[in-house]
């Protein structure tokens, strides 16, 4: 009917048929969970068999390895549990430990599932590979009695970090390796293959390492955090579960956004880490479902019946009672489950998108488009008045709104927003209260820590929430930032439609122009120019830019993170400040603050152009830090640590990679950063580098200059903001060129910097001796 259906209709048609599918199946399950189960309990669609109560590894998260075998439901035990009319529609079959597979008869207890489950779709097993001939072959026959029962199969294995980072959460040296040796054994046998890693306190900051590795190789996994489970006897590994300081938070709230948006294809998944960073990062409650508040079931080795393993007691013994019963009379348990534990349960257990969800986010999407077209509001821009102008220092506005690129801020959009704040702060009249729209809150959050600024407030872009700010203030800012050509300038060009049709301030403070192509982009940046009462850019280049292609008066100051260096100046050039991941002891000659190239700085370059222009780039980094690295211990710093806007750590990680890989990571002293750094660390990196800073993202070329350290700038921006504002200060000796990095024509300047000239702070080279 289907094949039919395809041939008769056109394409579109069938998509929406297809979608109008979907969608009614997606509601009918909204109607059985949460209107038909309520009032007629459903009975366990899946059941999570754990096999055995005993393990060889020694986790850092779980401790049934201390535990001595016990009763384990022999096959005709568990097939006799399986069989009673409870279990008559359970489609997925999962079996878990303890270990597994240290019980000879696996492939027997997959076959007994086969047989007594007459729904029985899938099965699956998870397994620590330490054994690694008895596992394989104990997951391989397993895998055979399913396939020749058309029974689905999958298999996970335990991989916790690369190399000893595994090892040292399992307690086991070696296990790495008999771990890939088992995913690969697995794979190629074309079993469905996964990795699952388990995130403590001691994994968390090598977390992207293992994401890179995954990514690389196309493995495919899932990341958990450690969470106290009951049947797992972990209540005393307090050290190990969910002890996270603030930023190692953070950093796994980065982490699981790259996971949601840069590693995990599927949208059920992709939700669970989206509810796994609002915890972590940002304190909320569980925001995701799980299938064990309705549909699965959690089975023992000694026939115990559990509603879940992290919070449920024993509900009963099905080797004793009945099943129905014992499931059906105890259900006001499940429900207390729910209602005391779940919101504050981080374990991975996933519920597809409902319904529901799929429709408020429809709506919400639509909302947005309509209410944010940018040509849209530039039209209705043009129709109010220019900004007149006025003197920002002597306003005196009460409420402020900072709008911008926030929420995806790199260390510079840090400093500028702490500077842009303390202008406000110094007038004469300073205001009673500061918001700063951010995309992402829970990065701007962590902003407000690390710049020391607890009482400004943030509200998420594009909300109801911003709607309203935009609603009340009576000043609006546009802080920092390029004004560039991407969308997001729709919710600057509405909050100064908003502002300046009720006769409020509109400013432009401390920006960049460009880089802007498009005609689209262009008319909206010169709305929000024409509309600002006062426009202040961070270079000459802007200025001029502005005033000849917007026909705008503009005052042309100085990019407003000097100020915060001339702030904190004092304070890291004392040593006051101590650099995450670097012992006090442990000095290094060269701070690096790399950036891998992106395609907005393309310029007129064919794509493939650009790609050579990269991989040069990058291959002539490599040399580079060799070299160095052969005789200078040498770290990399993240400037920006968010996926969006390119992490520096990801890119960092692989020049590191290549650089030890080419010689032997043990011939090398080089390390990248893991965890998110402050703007005052960073600078204290710089002030703490005995020899020189090699910079490349624009701010940390701003940071060196200002804080007075030796330096070489690599401008990526071909003649751009590095080059323009190295211009300013009079410092062009201190840049390099792409075209020299990549021609091999700058390594013997930056070699020459690090092992022989002084690079006078603050000032020229000196003249160098011979190397
Ligand atoms: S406590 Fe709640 S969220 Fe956690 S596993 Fe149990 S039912 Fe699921």
């Amino acid at each position: 009917m289907r094949t039919v259906a395809k041939r008769l209709l056109p394409g579109r048609a069938v998509s929406l048929i297809g979608t109008a599918r979907r969608l009614s199946s997606l509601a009918w399950n909204d109607v059985q969970d949460n209107v038909i189960a309520k009032r007629f309990p459903q009975k366990p669609r899946a059941i999570s068999f754990m096999a055995n109560d005993i393990c060889n590894s020694k986790c850092q998260m779980c401790l049934i390895w201390e535990r001595k075998r016990d009763k384990e439901l022999t096959p005709a035990e568990l097939g006799g549990i399986l069989a009673q009319p409870l279990f008559s529609h359970v489609a997925d079959f999962g079996i878990t430990g303890g270990e597994p597979t240290l019980r000879k008869d696996l492939p027997e207890l997959f076959r007994t599932a086969i047989r007594s489950l007459p729904r029985l779709q899938s099965a699956s097993t998870i397994t620590n590979a330490i054994r690694e001939r008895q596992v394989i072959d104990s997951v391989m026959e397993s895998a055979e009695i399913c396939r020749a029962a058309g029974v689905g199969f999958s298999v996970m294995v335990s991989l916790d970090g690369l190399g000893d980072v595994h090892d040292v959460v399992r307690g086991r040296r070696g296990n790495f390796k008999t771990a890939m040796t088992c995913i690969g054994a697995f794979t190629e046998a074309g079993i469905a293959t996964s990795f699952g890693c388990t995130i403590t306190k001691s994994n968390a900051a090598d977390v992207d390492e293992l994401m890179d590795f995954a990514s690389e190789r196309g493995l495919y996994g899932r990341f958990r955090v450690a969470e106290f489970i009951d049947r797992l006897y972990n209540a005393p590994q307090t050290e190990h579960i969910r002890s996270f300081d603030d930023r190692e938070r953070y950093h796994l709230g980065l982490f699981f956004f790259r996971a949601e948006h840069a590693f995990e294809p599927h949208p059920t998944h992709r939700k669970t880490y989206r509810s796994i960073r609002g915890m972590l990062a940002e304190g909320k409650p569980r925001s995701t479902g799980c299938p064990y508040q309705s549909k699965n079931v959690v089975l023992t080795a000694r026939g115990e019946l559990l509603f879940c393993s992290p919070k449920s007691p024993i509900v009963g013994n099905l080797l004793e009672q009945p099943a129905e019963p014992v499931y059906f009379n105890n259900l006001p348990i499940r429900d207390e489950i729910r209602e005391k534990h779940c919101d504050d349960c981080i374990h991975d257990y996933h519920v597809p998108e409902t319904f529901q969800e799929k429709v408020s986010f429809y709506k919400e999407h639509r909302r947005r488009a309509r209410k944010y077209d940018l040509a849209r509001l530039t039209t209705e821009a043009s129709r109010l008045p220019s900004g007149a102008p006025i003197v920002p220092t002597a306003n005196a506005s009460r409420d402020v709104l900072i709008v911008g690129w926030y929420g995806t801020e790199t260390a510079g959009d840090k400093a500028i927003l702490w500077s842009v704040i303390e202008r406000l702060r110094r007038r004469a009249s300073p205001p009673d209260r500061i918001t700063v729209a951010s995309f992402h809150p829970f990065v701007t959050e962590r902003t407000k820590a690390e710049m020391e600024i607890p009482d400004v407030e943030v509200v998420e872009t594009y909300t109801h929430a911003f709607e309203r700010r935009c609603r009340e203030i009576d000043e609006v800012v546009i802080g920092g930032g390029p004004l560039m050509h991407l969308d997001a300038l729709d919710h600057m060009l509405h909050a100064f439609i908003e502002i300046r049709g009720r006769g409020g301030t509109a400013r432009i403070d401390g920006c960049g122009l460009g880089p802007l192509v498009g005609e689209k982009y262009l008319a909206a940046v010169r709305e929000l120019m024409r509309l600002s009462n006062h426009v202040s850019l961070r270079d000459d280049a802007s200025a001029k830019w502005a005033g000849e292609g917007f026909s705008r008066s503009v005052e042309s100051s100085c990019d407003p993170a000097v100020d915060y260096v001339d702030a904190v100046r004092a304070e890291v050039l004392a040593g006051a400040v101590t650099i995450p991941e670097v012992a006090p002891n442990d000095g290094f000659d060269v701070a690096c603050f790399l950036r891998e190239m992106t395609g907005e700085y393309a310029g007129s370059r064919s794509p493939s152009k650009f790609e050579e222009l990269r991989r040069s780039v990058e291959q002539a980094l490599v040399e580079v830090l060799d070299d160095l690295s052969a005789e200078k211990t040498v770290r990399l710093f993240p400037m920006h640590t968010f996926t969006i806007g390119n992490d520096d750590r990801v890119f960092a990680r692989r020049l590191v990679r290549q650089v030890t890989e080419q010689a032997g990571a043990d011939l090398r002293t080089i390390a990248a950063s893991k965890l998110p750094t402050t703007p005052k660390e960073l600078l204290a990196a710089m002030a703490a580098s005995r020899r020189l800073s090699l910079c490349m993202r624009f701010h940390s070329v701003l940071f060196a200059e200002c804080l007075g350290v030796p330096y070489l700038a690599i401008d990526y921006t071909q003649g751009g903001k590095i080059h323009a504002f190295l211009k300013e200060r009079n410092r062009l000796d201190r840049l390099i060129t792409l075209d020299e990095l990549a021609s091999g024509e700058a390594k013997s300047r930056i070699l020459d910097a690090a092992f022989v000239s002084e690079l006078r702070p603050g000032g020229l080279a000196l003249g160098a001796e011979t190397r």
